[in-house]
């Protein structure tokens, strides 16, 4: 484990994953800890699946304050803690760890990152298609669930997988092929088409297939603006951004970590100004 012994251990938060890649975390947390004028230091912690045992270990060693959690050890770290809020439950998988009565708890804050933008317009959210059937599809269905979506359905490439996601959540499921046909209020993105890289040209919807769509949710947050939001805007389909969904997540970890609100409109520019200087 790669935990700075020097760091006092009240004061260490970090992510694990593997591989980890680039991620936004450290600096949405880093600059809360710097607003909230709180000691202490977010770092990535690259951690193989062989790791992991270890690194649990080590963290509850040192009680280390705050960890994100993300591919792929989002369901491997549960047997780890000592429980789990509702949400970590509906969805089956942990996005967080976090200290409570001496208790290291696993939450899901994904689950509120999605929850939060689409609050003021949950009224006219009647039907919602989820495209894709991984852990954010998870977190999707729990979400739309929570907001008392009548209607949900999953479509997914791998038929079978949006089948047993559905089961799961008590849910329908729609044929990849047969995603456009009808007149969906919501739509999420939950695959990784339009994401920068190999995907970054590519949509999970058809151009033309936005008659009678209300909403766009794409969970892809880099580009903010996505090939499927870019079409959607065209066709005069208002969209929300998967920016939106990584930044109410992460000011879930900092204040169940922290005990602190932080400024959303800040937290925000913040993002976005580190977007524009990385081409995000
Ligand atoms: P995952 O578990 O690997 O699931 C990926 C899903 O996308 C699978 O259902 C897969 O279908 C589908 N898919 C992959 N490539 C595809 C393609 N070429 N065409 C059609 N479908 C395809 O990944 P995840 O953890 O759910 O994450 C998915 C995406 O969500 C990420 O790429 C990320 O952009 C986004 N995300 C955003 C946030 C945020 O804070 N904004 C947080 C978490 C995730 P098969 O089953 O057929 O393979």
């Amino acid at each position: 484990m790669q935990l700075n012994a020097n760091k006092k251990p009240q004061g260490q938060y970090g992510i694990i994953g593997w591989p980890l890649g680039h991620t936004k975390s450290p600096l949405l947390h880093n600059w809360g800890l710097k607003e909230s004028s709180l000691p202490g230091v977010y770092v990535p912690w690259p951690t193989e699946p062989a790791k992991l045992k270890a690194f649990m270990a080590e963290a509850r060693a040192r009680h280390i304050r705050g960890v994100s959690v993300t591919i792929p050890h989002k369901q491997a770290v549960m047997p780890y803690l000592d429980g789990l809020t509702d949400r970590a439950r509906a969805v089956g998988a942990v996005n967080t760890l976090f200290w409570r009565e001496g208790k290291l708890m696993g939450d899901n804050t994904d689950v509120l990152g999605i929850v939060k933008p689409l609050l003021d317009r949950k009224d006219g959210l009647k039907t919602a298609l989820v495209l894709g059937a991984g852990g954010a599809a998870r977190a999707a269905c729990a979400a739309l669930s929570e907001l008392g979506v009548p209607d949900i359905a999953v479509a997914n490439r791998t038929a079978a997988k949006a089948t047993a996601l559905a089961v799961d959540f008590g849910l329908r499921a729609v044929p990849w092929e047969e995603r456009a046909g009808s007149p969906w209020s919501l739509v999420v993105n939950t695959t990784p088409l339009g994401m920068l890289g190999e995907h970054q040209n590519e949509s999970p919807w058809p151009s033309d297939g936005f008659a009678g769509v209300g909403l766009v949710f794409d969970f892809v947050y880099n580009p903010v603006r996505t090939r499927l939001m870019a079409e959607a805007q065209e066709a005069g389909v208002a969209c929300l951004s998967g920016l939106s969904m990584f930044l109410h997540q992460g000011l879930a970890q900092f204040e169940l970590w922290t005990g602190k609100k932080l400024d959303e409109r800040r937290a925000r520019q913040v993002l976005m100004a580190d977007m524009a200087l990385t081409g995000g």
